[in-house]
């Protein structure tokens, strides 16, 4: 059984305790690997690696920095296959899905923050024949990043490629639930040439290694993507210290659906931003909202369509959603069915385990589950379930559905299908949500600003908006005469 290590200083090493966590494959419910379980210690040394270390990489020259991290995407694109089997075998989505969109996108998101640097640039403020003020643009130092698990080498690289490009080092926290990516990302690190202490990953439980970034003194910023409660408590310790936070929150967003759409690509899509990695991301739209016009047809085609969906292994190119991540959380995803059952609701497919034949029937798999006859403002319309579950309800005027969408705590992504011009910009505009999708969803231009509003998050990613978290303004002004 494959045995994981932490990233420190440049090396590959065992936690200093010498214990570990058991790893599961989801797809067959079997331990198949094991993870450090890495403490205070651990990070103290991750943290010393990189404050030694920064003085030099932020003093190196953007383009060399950017070619060393143009290296590392080129080697993950040359690790495609084996990225993406290792990513399904961690997380149990399909590995069809991984190749497509997981290990891709994280080839990309070095790609592209490593070349964004070379064009990131501050500005200056002329008062006429009297000064002149320009800013610098400084790296902050040692950047903490905390990531989830449900789009692991993703998430992990969206975080550390904007803060290393800017000239940081980083202390590093892939989820415990799918660490094995990261893991095989400090390899190609290594093969790429990254100097010593630059990035250092340690693995371990959020409450340990976690808590320990978090709340380390020489730690000045963290960025971090999870969940609203673990997102809070964050806050809770490092905000009296006055630490830096980007802080990528849970959803749970309106899917809003006109009787003057473009019905089948509407259809289409709605399947995928539903179940798409078995509902596990946090831009898939739970709740869908069907003008009554279409309603019961919609339903009808919707439904149908769900029923085919094929459930099982990853490996196999015909599963469309693969296991949830644990059993734990198949367990959660499960009970929010019955709480949709006892507070009204008729499933209208899904709602049970999957068993698939052989090894797999161990597995943790769902069913894609669509539920009906639920109040806009009960449990389940109003609490994130990250799986394959979504509500479906009609609404007669825009009125009624924009209080619908925005009513959640949540404020993370709409999407809107209408081909009514005026109604998309007036809703884009009044939805509150920090992205809206019309007519399609999950379409992502990595320029633009990336977040959420209330209880979705603080701060934005993607683009500038990562150099500008990443770097501290430093205004200098100059009098003239
Ligand atoms: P989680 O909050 O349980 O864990 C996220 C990370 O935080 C993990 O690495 C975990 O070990 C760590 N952690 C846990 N407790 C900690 C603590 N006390 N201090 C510091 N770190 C701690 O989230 P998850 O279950 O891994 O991921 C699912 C959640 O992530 C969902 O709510 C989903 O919506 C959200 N998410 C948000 C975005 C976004 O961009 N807004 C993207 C993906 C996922």
């Amino acid at each position: 059984m494959q045995t994981l290590k932490n990233y420190i200083n440049g090396e590959l090493v065992e936690p200093i305790g010498k214990t570990y966590i058991d790893n599961y494959n989801p797809a067959i419910g079997k331990v198949y690997s094991l993870i450090p379980d890495s403490d205070e210690r651990d990070v103290e040394l991750a943290t010393q690696a990189a404050l030694k270390a920064f003085p030099v990489w932020s003093n190196t020259p953007k383009g060399e920095r950017s070619a060393v991290l143009i290296k590392i995407s080129e080697l993950i694109t040359k690790n495609l296959e084996r990225l993406a089997i290792a990513e399904s075998m961690d997380n149990g989505k399909p590995v069809a899905l991984a190749k497509l969109v997981d290990i891709p996108r994280a080839a990309s998101n070095f790609h592209f923050y490593a070349t964004g640097i070379l064009h990131y640039a501050s500005q200056s403020y002329a008062m006429e024949d009297t000064a002149i003020n320009y800013s610098l643009r400084n790296p902050v130092g040692v950047a903490g990043c905390i990531s989830p698990w449900n789009l692991p080498l993703y998430l992990f690289t969206w975080k550390i490629a904007p803060a290393l490009a800017s000239g940081n080092c980083v202390v590093a926290k892939p989820s415990e639930i799918t660490p094995m990516t990261a893991f095989l990302l400090s390899e190609l690190c290594i093969e790429a040439g990254l100097p010593k202490g630059v990035l250092n990953i340690v693995h371990g439980y959020g409450h340990k290694v976690g808590a320990a970034i978090s709340a380390h003194p020489q730690i000045p910023l963290i960025s971090f993507t999870g969940g609203t409660n673990t997102g809070a408590e964050i806050a809770r310790v490092a905000a009296p210290m006055f630490k830096k936070l980007s802080l990528e929150l849970g959803g749970k967003n309106p899917n809003i659906i006109f009787a003057d759409c473009d019905y089948e690509n509407a259809l289409k899509t709605t399947l995928n931003s539903s179940f798409a990695n078995q509902g596990q991301i946090c831009l898939c739209g739970s709740r869908i909202f069907v003008e009554k016009s279409i309603y019961e047809k919609f339903k009808k085609d919707f439904t149908d369509r769900v029923k085919k969906m094929k459930v099982g292994n990853p490996v196999d190119p015909e599963s469309r959603l693969g296991a949830v991540v644990s059993k734990p959380h198949m367990d959660k995803v499960l009970s929010y069915v019955e709480l949709a059952k006892q507070e009204g609701g008729t499933v209208l497919c899904g709602g049970y385990q999957v068993k698939p034949e052989g090894e797999f029937a161990n597995g943790y798999y769902i069913a894609p589950t669509v539920i009906q006859g639920l109040a806009y403002n009960c449990r389940t319309n109003m609490e994130e379930i990250f799986g394959p579950v979504v509500t479906i309800m009609p609404f007669e005027t825009e009125e009624e559905v924009m209080i619908f969408a925005n009513i959640t705590q949540y404020g993370l992504a709409s999407i809107l299908w209408t081909e009514n011009l005026t109604r998309a910009h007036r809703m884009a505009n009044n939805l509150h949500s920090g992205i809206v999708w019309i007519n399609c969803w999950l379409l992502r231009d990595l320029r633009t600003p990336f977040g959420g509003v209330k209880n979705s998050g603080v701060g934005r990613e993607g683009g500038f908006e990562a150099f500008d978290f990443f770097t501290e303004p430093k205004n200098v002004c100059i009098k003239l005469k």
